[in-house]
């Protein structure tokens, strides 16, 4: 199937538009001033310079200069504040942005750039890994998962496994779909990320079949549980470190060449 290929910061920046664009949005009333795209924008725009307090200070830069870089960036009509754009983009499943994840990917295979990234066998090297992407000792929310301290104290946090394409002497990494770590996937860290690996296989197996992929994953996927879920995904090990499509298989040489996969 042909897909657009997006070549300037602009094609990817609409893309992304299209995307929030669609969103539900469940504001009521006169609450409606900011468009949805200007909402989803500004809040990428917060995340891409890194910066927690990126709205506030292009505001102020707008009433001194009149031209803010959200708007020359990131093409804003309006800039919404922090709060709305929380309030609104929070009843929102992440899963809606993954549009955006396999647009760009299916981008790069179309250019003919997956092939920089080929290696070991002429296979995609997929690394799964968790990472936090947020933390407080006292704010918290439903959807936090929880570290409890010797002391006593705890630590709340938001995490996510992030599987990205990488390859050796190749500087960029592709990102693919995310897995968000929830409350319910355990207390350990091996637990949470093999919970949600094993959610990301069986949700994203069939979708990335047909890279002829090898999965990467430090000590903490040498567990069975996660051995259990590659044999019953589309994905099986044809060796002991490759994954390859092949029709779907519970067979015993399967699953012991996947434990094989294990250092
Ligand atoms: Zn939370």
């Amino acid at each position: 199937m042909s897909v657009k290929i997006l070549k300037t910061w602009d094609e990817h920046l609409e893309l992304l538009r299209q995307v929030v664009g669609g969103f539900t949005d469940r504001r009521t009333g006169d609450n409606l001033s900011y468009s949805m795209e200007d909402i989803g924008l500004g809040a990428f725009s917060v995340f891409f310079t890194q910066c927690p307090s990126f709205l506030a200070h292009q505001k102020t830069m707008q009433q001194a200069k009149g031209q803010s870089n959200a708007q020359s960036l990131f093409h804003l009509e309006e800039i919404p504040s922090d709060n709305h754009i929380r309030q609104t983009l929070d009843p929102i499943p992440p899963q809606k942005l993954f549009p955006c994840y396999d647009a760009v990917f299916e981008s790069l295979g179309q250019g003919g750039h997956w092939q920089s990234w080929r290696t070991l066998q002429d296979t995609l090297l997929i690394a799964l890994d968790g990472t936090w992407y947020g933390s407080s000792k006292k704010i918290h929310c439903p959807n936090c998962s929880c570290l409890e301290h010797k002391s006593g104290d705890k630590t709340y946090y938001h995490s996510a496994l992030t599987p990205v394409i990488v390859a050796p002497g190749q500087p960029h990494a592709i990102p693919l779909r995310p897995e968000f770590i929830i409350p319910q996937d355990g207390h350990t860290k091996q637990d949470c990320e093999i919970a949600a690996a094993k959610r990301w296989l069986e949700n994203n197996a069939a979708h990335y079949a047909d890279l002829k992929a090898t999965l990467l994953g430090d000590d903490i996927y040498c567990h069975h549980l996660f051995a259990g879920a590659l044999c019953c995904t589309v994905f099986t090990s044809s060796s002991s470190a490759s994954l390859s499509p092949t029709p779907r298989s519970t067979t015993g040489s399967t699953c012991s060449s996947v434990r094989n996969w294990a250092p």
